[in-house]
């Protein structure tokens, strides 16, 4: 028979998305003795930019530079958003400190404080953003100032094409122009993946060759924009050595998923985070949840994919930040969306038939879309009164009602922000 381990923490945070590093990062910020635990999230995908706020209202489509005057009208709009829940300047605070912790790291972002960049998206489309790394920043500039400018694509690599981007943007950045190379340290491959490539590329012999064949094509251009394979480690090291061999400003442009910048993202937090004594359980999940007489949480830890615990921790408190759907902190069934863990009320559509809209690409959204966890003003899941069901959970991220984070535009910001308010009140509890 094998035993099961206990271990215990002040506070537990069930997730490792943009809202549990977040959380986690607060937590250390307050010396919380903090377990953190979860599975690959939409981190891993995502394009290493962070929006804050960007379309309002969603039925319009009509995108803000100042994010804060489009955080201003939401709330005034939408008191039930969870933007709503935090003050203006505890959203300030909670982007500066997590800001400020990332460029301690190895992915720094760039950001203007009261102003959303615009930046390019995998498509040669243009978004608007908030905070932008470091590797990307040269892109945004470009962008503004119609720099003369190459993007360079490879062959093998699927879905990013710089002529496409080329394409896309000439009409207003007429300066810009294509080129389709092979990677030089690519061997007999037929097909490349970013991830490979960004490795191959941390090694200076790798960067040298694939400088040498861009070399002859730079021609008048003064920037230089490459698919996001800059190195998996060392991202300013890489592209620092390639500007030095090419003389001009690089930048990376985000490729679909899986994603470098994400990748990236994820194993820098989990390192600084371990060096801030985060106890990180990697690659397994909460299977089950109980509540003690003292009010302590036995939290039962197994497999991802498995039903049997081999894991027990007593936690005093808990930050539920367990993502929608992909993070499965929800769950669809036949009739109802429902949070399997704590059996948490979940606001949604009355009907299953309401969940979406005829239209797929339907401006305003799918009311799916906004459905998960109600809370009230210190971040607890409340119930159909409006009252906490415990006092010793709090909830932040995609999990939480009444938002649209993909169609607002507010993904890292959101997650950001609730879990600044998450662990603040949390805080107040242990
Ligand atoms: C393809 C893609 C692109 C994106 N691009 C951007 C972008 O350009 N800009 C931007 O700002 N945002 C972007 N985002 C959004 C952003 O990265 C976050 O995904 C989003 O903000 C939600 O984060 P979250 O932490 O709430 O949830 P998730 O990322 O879904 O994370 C939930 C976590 O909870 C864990 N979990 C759930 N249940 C349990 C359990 N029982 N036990 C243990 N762990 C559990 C999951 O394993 C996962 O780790 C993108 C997301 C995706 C998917």
């Amino acid at each position: 028979m094998t035993s099961i381990k206990k271990i215990s923490s002040d506070l537990t945070i069930i997730g490792t998305g943009m809202a549990g590093m977040a959380a986690a990062c607060f937590a250390a910020r307050h010396r919380i003795d903090t377990i953190q635990i979860g599975v690959n999230s939409g981190l891993i995908y995502s394009s290493g930019y962070l929006d804050l706020m960007g379309i309002h209202p969603m039925g319009t489509r009509l995108s803000w530079n100042n994010p804060w005057q489009a955080i201003d009208q939401l709330t005034t709009d939408n008191p039930d958003h969870p933007y709503a829940r935090l003050r203006k300047t505890e959203i300030k605070t909670a982007m500066h400190q997590f800001l400020d912790f990332m460029n301690t790291t190895e992915h720094p972002y760039v950001f203007s404080e009261n102003k959303n960049t615009e930046v390019l998206t995998p498509v040669g489309t243009v978004k608007q953003t908030y905070a932008v790394p470091r590797s990307m920043w040269a892109g945004a500039v470009a962008l503004k100032e119609r720099q003369p400018c190459l993007v360079v694509d490879f062959v093998g690599l699927k879905a990013f094409s710089a002529k496409q981007i080329a394409d896309m943007l000439m009409p207003r950045w007429p300066r810009i122009r294509p080129l389709r190379l092979n990677f030089p340290s690519a061997g007999a491959s037929v097909d490349l993946y970013p991830e490979q490539m960004a490795r191959s590329l941390e090694t200076e012999e790798n960067r040298i060759r694939l400088a040498n064949a861009i070399k002859p094509h730079i021609g008048e251009a003064k920037a230089l924009g490459l698919p996001a394979i800059l190195g998996l480690y060392t991202p300013s090291a890489v592209r620092q050595h390639l500007e030095a061999l090419l003389g001009v400003k690089i930048f990376e442009i985000p490729t679909i998923a899986p994603s470098v910048p994400g990748m990236r993202f994820k194993e820098t937090m989990e390192k600084a985070l371990f060096a801030q004594n985060i106890h990180l359980i990697p690659q397994k999940r909460v299977l089950s949840a109980e509540i003690q007489q003292n009010d302590h949480f036995l939290l039962g830890v197994g497999e991802h994919g498995s039903t049997s615990v081999d894991q027990i921790i007593e936690t005093r408190g808990v930050i539920l930040a367990g993502g929608r759907f992909l993070g499965m902190g929800l769950r669809a069934g036949r009739k109802k969306i429902r949070e399997p863990l704590f059996g948490l009320p979940v606001f949604q559509p009355e009907d299953r038939a309401l969940w979406h809209e005829d239209d797929f690409f339907a401006a305003r959204g799918h009311r799916i879309n906004q459905a998960g966890l109600e809370i009230d003003d210190a971040f607890r899941p409340v119930d159909a009164d409006g009252k906490p069901v415990y006092k010793n959970l709090v909830a932040a991220g995609s999990i939480l009602a009444h938002q649209d984070w993909m169609r607002q535009k507010c993904g890292a910001g959101l997650a950001i922000a609730t879990a600044y308010g998450a662990v603040a009140a949390i805080r107040k509890t242990l």
